[in-house]
Parts: structure tokens; C-alpha cells; sequence
């Protein structure tokens, strides 16, 4: 493969051709090496792999073959200098705090991440010594006001889940340079093919595999994306403590990487399709998607990702604070395309119930703040033909 050639070529040739050296039996598709171990030369060729004098695999905690195929994928998509696979996404979250913060330094986090990420920050690695403050995700003002000369990390999802606030990345990278600490970007809903943070003066990418990388919600999987040096300190702490990518995880997800584009252009025209849809029917309140116009983080989306992604929630028009959640139920209950399930970035439509489910560990105060009503409904909308996901969504509306 000529690498020279390759870097004039565009993110779809990238996502297919990037990362395989062919090897003497001249396969075509990429070569999946399930092997926990390499075998060396000689003794001294040992010894010189082992003392990291001669490059070369020795172990598949430290590197793999098809793990690196991937790796180097995802890293010339994110435009990054180097990537770091790991077992899952909070396998990635974990490893990048671990590699790059200490005992003293404090994380400024967006109110509105993962669940488990949240977790992560707020009741684990506060155990460490890291002091966690956390901000609202789209209120530049509040992630100035919380800077301290401690704070070491800054660390978002934009758009977020569910409600699709937008954070400015181009601003947040800004603050984060002035304060010389790093911005971190879970890039999981825009994937590479929809936004690239590191453009925009991110520091770091962050990945689940698990949803739209791999696409059809088979494996389990994460990476880290950054400059050498971090993704050097990263790699460090994967190899020694081991929440390693499983090599046949990481041929899932190349094969995922090749129809990214393709599956994202098409997961944005549904969500799109569909939330126009819902926002036309009466018994709906509110639906909250970045591609429609009166979106608040409309026109920042529009200007920092290629599309708004495939994601989408909506209130449904209940005037009894305590019929709420019923109506939401109900509407749930009575679909029967789409599935009930909290994964997203899938083929297959998903449906959840994000205060009793995703959203549930919230308190009633906090749920409130972020917008995480008992009226809400969140869709991430797969590739289904459009006019039967609209007929499942009148079923939902029928039960009301
Ligand atoms: C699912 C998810 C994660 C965690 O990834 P796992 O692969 O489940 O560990 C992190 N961030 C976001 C935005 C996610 O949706």
C-alpha cells in the first residue's frame, strides 16, 4: 500500500483503504490475528523486542495486528496522530484520565455525558484525588467561571444525549489552551464522518466503538485519539493494566469503518425525516434535534459537523404533571418496529425512556435541570425505510 498516495485521498477512501499492509499470502480484506503471543527469531531477538531496542509484537495486551489496523484507521479519519484501542468506551474515558491526570488535578465535566461516564467521574475517580466539578455543557461562561489553575481536563459529548444541546468547540478549545489543560471530546454520536474535533482545537477524541463505529451492535469496543505524546502515555497504561481491544472486536469494527460514511449520511436523513415528522403532530410538545431550524444548537451544529447525527427525543403533550410518565410508557409499550433497548448508533431503531432508564440514577432536582422529563422519549433512529418507522410511531401516538 502506498501510504504517500493515500494522504491525497478523502475520508471514504481513507475509512476503506487506510492501515492494511498486505501480507505474503495476498489477501484482500484485512487479516483478523487471533493470537495473545508472538514467536521470536532467536533469543537475542527476544531480548531486543522485550527491551523495545527492535519494534516488533510481543505480546497482545501491547499490540496486535488487526488492533493496529484499526488504530491507524480511526486515526487518520479523526486527524490524529496516533490511536489507542480499547476494550469499550468507558475502557477508553478510563484510560485517558488514568494516562494524563494525577492526584490534585481537577476535570471540569459536562452535566450532560453518559451515564456511566458520569460515574466514572463523579463517585470513582474522585476516590483518587481528582477533584470533578461539573458544567453546563452549552454555558461557555460557566466552564470559564469553574477554571481553577488545578484544572487539567475539560471533558464534553456534543451534541448531547439526549436533549442534543451543541457545545462550541472552537471556543472550549480556546479556554483550554489559555488555561494549558486539555479538551477532551467523546465524539460517539458524530462519529469522524459527521464532526472532527481535533480540527476544531480539540486536544483528544474519545470513542465508543460499540455504537456507530461498529453500526450493528455486534461488539463491545473504544479508542482514544490524540498527539503522539498523549496517545504514547495512553497506550502506557492500556498495555500495563490491561483493558485491551479483543483483536476480532477490532475486525468488526474496520469493516464498520468502511460503510461509516454511508451509514451516518443515512442515519442524519431519517432522524431528519422523522423529526420533522413528529414535530408536526399534535400530541407532541417538543422534539429536540440539532438538523431543525429552531433548535437552539441549530446553527453551531450547522457549522461544526456535517450532519446532526442520528439521534433525537421528544415531550409528549401531557398537561398532568403525574399522567407523565404513563403516556410515555404507554407510547413505548405500543410500538412494535422499533426496539426497546438503551444502545444506539445501530441499523435498528432504538426507543428508551430516559428518566426511568438511561437518565434514572439523576435525582429529581438534577433530572429537572437537565431537561430529563417523565413526558420524554428518545429515538436513535437506525436505517429502517422511514415510512415504516413513521407507522410504529402512530402506533405509539394511538396508545395516548
Ligand atoms: C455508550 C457510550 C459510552 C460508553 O461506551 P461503552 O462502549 O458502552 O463502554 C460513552 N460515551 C457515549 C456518548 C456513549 O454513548
Amino acid at each position: 500500500m502506498n501510504d504517500e498516495f493515500l494522504e491525497l485521498c478523502n475520508l471514504d477512501t481513507l475509512a476503506i483503504r487506510t492501515g492494511h499492509s498486505r501480507t505474503p499470502e495476498g489477501e484482500h480484506s484485512e487479516p483478523l490475528f487471533n493470537t495473545s503471543s508472538y514467536v521470536f527469531e532467536s533469543a537475542a531477538d527476544a531480548a531486543a523486542k522485550f527491551a523495545g531496542d527492535e519494534a516488533g509484537n510481543v505480546y497482545s495486551r501491547y499490540t496486535n495486528p488487526t488492533v493496529k489496523i484499526f488504530q491507524d484507521r480511526m486515526a487518520v479519519m479523526e486527524g490524529a496522530e496516533a490511536a489507542v484501542a480499547t476494550s469499550s468506551g468507558m475502557a477508553a474515558i478510563l484510560s485517558t484520565c488514568m494516562a494524563l491526570m494525577q492526584q490534585g488535578d481537577q476535570v471540569l465535566v459536562s452535566r450532560s455525558v453518559f451515564g456511566s461516564t458520569s460515574n466514572l467521574f463523579g463517585k470513582i475517580l474522585v476516590k483518587f484525588g481528582i477533584d470533578v466539578v461539573f458544567v453546563e455543557l452549552s454555558k461557555l461562561e460557566d466552564w470559564k467561571a469553574a477554571m481553577t489553575p488545578a484544572t487539567k481536563m475539560l471533558f464534553l459529548e456534543t451534541p448531547s444525549n439526549p436533549l442534543c444541546d451543541v457545545a462550541d468547540l472552537g471556543a472550549l478549545s480556546a479556554l483550554a489552551k489559555d488555561n494549558n489543560c486539555r479538551l477532551v471530546v467523546d465524539n460517539c454520536f458524530c462519529t469522524p464522518a459527521l464532526q472532527r474535533p481535533l480540527d476544531l482545537g480539540a486536544d483528544i477524541v474519545v470513542h465508543s466503538a460499540t455504537k456507530y463505529i461498529d453500526g450493528q451492535g455486534r461488539c463491545m469496543g473504544g479508542v482514544v485519539l490524540g498527539n503522539e505524546a498523549d496517545m504514547e502515555e495512553v497506550l502506557g497504561f492500556v498495555r500495563t493494566a490491561g483493558p485491551t481491544l479483543a483483536p476480532f472486536n477490532a475486525w468488526v469494527f474496520l469493516k464498520g469503518l468502511e460503510t461509516l460514511r454511508l451509514r451516518m449520511d443515512a442515519h442524519c436523513q431519517n432522524a431528519q425525516k422523522l423529526a420533522e415528522w413528529l414535530q408536526k403532530q399534535d400530541a407532541i410538545e417538543q422534539v429536540f434535534y440539532a438538523g431543525l431550524p429552531e433548535h437552539p444548537g441549530h446553527e453551531l451544529a450547522k457549522k461544526q459537523q456535517r450532519g446532526f447525527g442520528g439521534v433525537l427525543s421528544f415531550r409528549l403533550k401531557v398537561s398532568e404533571e403525574s399522567e407523565r410518565r404513563a403516556a410515555a410508557w404507554r407510547f413505548i409499550d405500543a410500538t412494535r418496529l422499533v426496539s426497546l433497548t438503551a444502545n444506539l448508533g445501530d441499523v435498528k431503531t432504538t426507543i428508551v425512556h430516559p428518566a426511568t432508564t438511561t437518565h434514572s440514577r439523576l435525582s429529581p432536582e438534577e433530572k429537572v435541570e437537565a431537561g430529563i422529563t417523565e413526558n420524554l422519549i428518545r429515538i436513535a433512529v437506525g436505517l429502517e425505510d422511514i415510512e415504516d418507522l413513521i407507522v410504529d410511531m402512530k402506533r405509539g401516538l394511538s396508545a395516548l
